[in-house]
């Protein structure tokens, strides 16, 4: 039985990390969450929205930039879609 509660336990908890890795969370955060809080943490892992994506691609030659990057890092082209 008390195998089963520790079985049970990392199972929640590895599959909170995997949503959370989907969903583009913190995967170590959501493991020891699941782990602490078990089936409450993988409800709350699957009713969290996923986090946008907030690269972006450059139109001139398709290099992935970070969020924050006003220039492509590897054209040196300028963004033109600033967000607000
Ligand atoms: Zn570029």
């Amino acid at each position: 039985m008390e195998t089963f509660v520790i079985i049970f336990w990392l199972v929640c908890a590895v599959l909170s990390a995997f949503i959370a890795y989907r969903k583009k969370r913190r995967v170590e955060t959501w493991f020891f969450l699941g782990l602490f809080f078990g089936i409450f943490a993988l409800v709350a892992v699957i009713l969290v929205r996923s986090r946008p994506d907030l690269t972006w691609r450059c139109p001139i030659c398709g290099a992935m930039n970070q969020e924050m990057a006003f220039f492509c890092y590897s054209c040196n082209t300028k963004r033109t879609d600033i967000p607000l």
